[in-house]
C-alpha cells in the first residue's frame, strides 16, 4: 500500500472509531490480565458475561491464588477451554503472588513465564498498561490487514512484523484496535460488508 493511501486509511479509521480501545470490561491491572487470558479463542462478550461474578468472588491475585479449581470452573464454564483456563488463572495468580510481589511483571520475558500467558496475551497486556508499544495480531487484525494489502504473512508473527515495519510505533496500539473493531463490525470473516465499508475505495479485496 502506498504511503498516501496508508495515511488515508489511518484518517478514515480514526474517524470511524474515535475511541480505539479494548471491548473487554476491566477496572484494574488484575482484571485486565484475567480478562485477556480468558479471551483467548473466545469472544469478548462471553468474557464480559462471566467476569463480573468472577471478580466479585475473587477481587485480586491473592484471592484467586487460593481458589478451589472446581469453583473457578463453575464460574467460567461458558468460556472456551474453561478447564485449562481455570487451572492457569489459579497458577498464574500463585506465581504473581510468590514471585512478583502481587504485581503483574512488566518485563516481556517475565510475564511470558505466567501460566496461560503467550506472546499475544503478553503483548496485549503490556500494550494496554502502556509499558511498551505493541501491535498484537489476533484473528481480526490478521484477516483485515491481509485483505487491505497491508500484509501477506502466513502467520500472526509475520503479519505483526510487516505491520510494525510500516507504521510508527506510536500508532501501533490504535491500529491494533481499529483493525479489530473494523473486523468485528464490517470486515467480518464470513460475508464482509464491502457495500457499507468506508475504506472500500482503497481496499484491493472489496467485493462489488
Ligand atoms: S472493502 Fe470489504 S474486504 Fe475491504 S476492508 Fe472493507 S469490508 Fe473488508
Amino acid at each position: 500500500m502506498k504511503k498516501k493511501t496508508k495515511e488515508q486509511l489511518l484518517q478514515t479509521l480514526s474517524k470511524l472509531y474515535p475511541k480505539p480501545a479494548s471491548e473487554l470490561n476491566f477496572k484494574n491491572n488484575f482484571q485486565l490480565l484475567v480478562s485477556v487470558v480468558l479471551s483467548a479463542q473466545c469472544t469478548d462478550k462471553k468474557v464480559n458475561d462471566v467476569t463480573p461474578h468472577l471478580f466479585n468472588q475473587y477481587p485480586n491475585f491473592k484471592a484467586l491464588a487460593s481458589a478451589k479449581l472446581t469453583d473457578i470452573e463453575k464460574i467460567i464454564r461458558p468460556i472456551n477451554y474453561y478447564k485449562t483456563k481455570s487451572k492457569n488463572l489459579i497458577n498464574l495468580s500463585k506465581m504473581v503472588e510468590a514471585e512478583f510481589s502481587g504485581k503483574i511483571p512488566k518485563q516481556f520475558e517475565e510475564i511470558l513465564k505466567l501460566p496461560g500467558v503467550g506472546r499475544k496475551t503478553a503483548n496485549v497486556v503490556l500494550g494496554e498498561l502502556g509499558v511498551i508499544h505493541t501491535l498484537p495480531v489476533d484473528t481480526h487484525v490478521f484477516r483485515v490487514s491481509k485483505r487491505l494489502g497491508l500484509a501477506s504473512g502466513k502467520n500472526t508473527d509475520q503479519v505483526e512484523e510487516e505491520l510494525k515495519a510500516q507504521f510508527d510505533s506510536s500508532l501501533w496500539r490504535n491500529l491494533h484496535h481499529w483493525l479489530i473493531l473494523h473486523g468485528r463490525r464490517v470486515c467480518k470473516a464470513q460475508n464482509p460488508v464491502c457495500s457499507d465499508c468506508d475504506i472500500r475505495e482503497i481496499c484491493p479485496s472489496r467485493e462489488e
